[in-house]
């Protein structure tokens, strides 16, 4: 009896203490300079420049495999790290460089540790030891010019979990805990607008939080979950694929509701409605994207607003759930390039570049 009891008292314990009255700032100008970090969660990295397979006891790189699995990159089962670069880690390192569409040296180098440190989704980028953005596709030759073609990814969680058919009125809730803003919440509905425009979906909020369809809340360092957030920057926020739908945010951001970046930002500034319109990705069954432009590709640089739904991801969420009669967005402009993988089609846009550049050589020839 008293085992039943102590259980359900230390789970509303936990959630009273993690729960978090989050940061919220009109402007980046509102941010006190007293919650601007001198360094952020994952700048330590930046001191393994240049390691590669062979190093032995290299300061930080237990860390690094840490972070590494915490992504999905190594087996999930390894419970201790050394500090040495073996085989292991750099085929992981290869995994990741893939993903980020960087060259798969397998060694550290300035591009790769740059995507590293930036503040990025918690979700894990391969699940289950499978990756579902570039690394699980079938393998192409890295090129330099990137911006001749680019591969569309839009993917799914194992399985494509999807809200049910019948199931086209969502609702969600916020955490009574957290209390927020009138103008925060419109934040969460003008994201969810952006999903319901290109499909069948809709999103009402409900007072009723534990009947909700979505739930949301900011929460501090650990939460219950498994999944901890970690203070200032590193991961923002994660969310869980259908029909799961809890959607949690990292109450240590400074985020910043007015999504006005011009001026230069704080470090640690982070655009809410930007992370948002992403999980709300997730929430409806959509995986990382290896595609830059996309809503769902993992890292997002502090101080930068990106909420506008890239044809990867309409044509992501459309394969899922159809498109909204009333959408008449324009076409998707990405050409079919071969089909039959579970984590989604696959898509290659040819840019101006790539038909101009043949051109020149036709003319420069005659
Ligand atoms: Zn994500
Ligand atoms: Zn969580």
């Amino acid at each position: 009896m008293k085992f039943t009891l102590f259980i359900p008292i230390t789970f509303l314990l936990l959630f009273s203490i993690s729960s978090a009255s989050a940061h919220f700032f009109p402007n980046i100008t509102s941010i006190p300079p007293s919650l601007i970090p001198n360094t952020t969660t994952w700048e330590a990295f930046n001191k393994l420049m240049g390691c590669h397979n062979g190093q032995k006891k290299v300061d930080g790189l237990t860390k690094f495999k840490k972070y590494l699995q915490y992504f999905g990159y190594l087996n999930s089962s390894y419970s201790s790290f050394s500090d040495d670069f073996d085989e292991y880690l750099e085929s992981a390192v290869k995994t990741y460089q893939l993903n980020f569409n960087l060259n798969p040296t397998g060694e550290l180098d300035e591009q790769t540790l740059k995507h590293i440190v930036r503040p990025r989704c918690g979700n894990a980028d391969v699940i289950n030891g499978t990756s579902t953005m570039n690394s699980g596709k079938q393998p192409r030759p890295y090129s330099a010019n990137s911006t001749i073609h680019t591969v569309a990814h839009y993917t799914f969680f194992p399985g494509r979990p999807r809200w049910p058919e019948s199931k086209t009125e969502l609702t969600y809730a916020f955490s009574p805990e957290n209390q927020l803003p009138e103008n925060v919440k419109s934040l969460f509905a003008r994201a969810f607008e952006r999903w319901s425009e290109v499909t069948p979906l809709t999103f009402t909020e409900t007072t009723s939080f534990n009947s909700a369809d979505l739930k949301i809340g900011f929460f501090s360092g650990d939460h219950g979950d498994g999944e901890p957030f970690d203070g200032v920057l590193g991961t923002l926020a994660h969310a869980f694929s259908p029909p799961v739908g809890r959607f949690h945010l990292d109450g240590d951001e400074n985020w910043v509701t007015d999504g006005n970046f011009n001026n230069g930002s704080p470090a640690s500034a982070v655009d809410l409605e930007s992370v948002v319109v992403h999980e709300i990705g997730h929430l409806l069954g959509l995986g990382h994207s290896s595609v830059e432009d996309s809503i769902m590709y993992p890292t997002i640089p502090s101080g930068t607003r990106k909420v506008e739904l890239a044809n990867d991801d309409i044509m992501g969420v459309q394969e899922l759930y159809g498109s909204n009669p009333n959408y008449n967005g324009s076409e998707p402009s990405l050409i079919p390039r071969e089909e039959g993988d579970w984590s989604g089609a696959h898509y290659v846009h040819c840019s101006l570049w790539g038909f101009v550049f043949p051109l020149i050589i036709g003319i420069f020839l005659l």
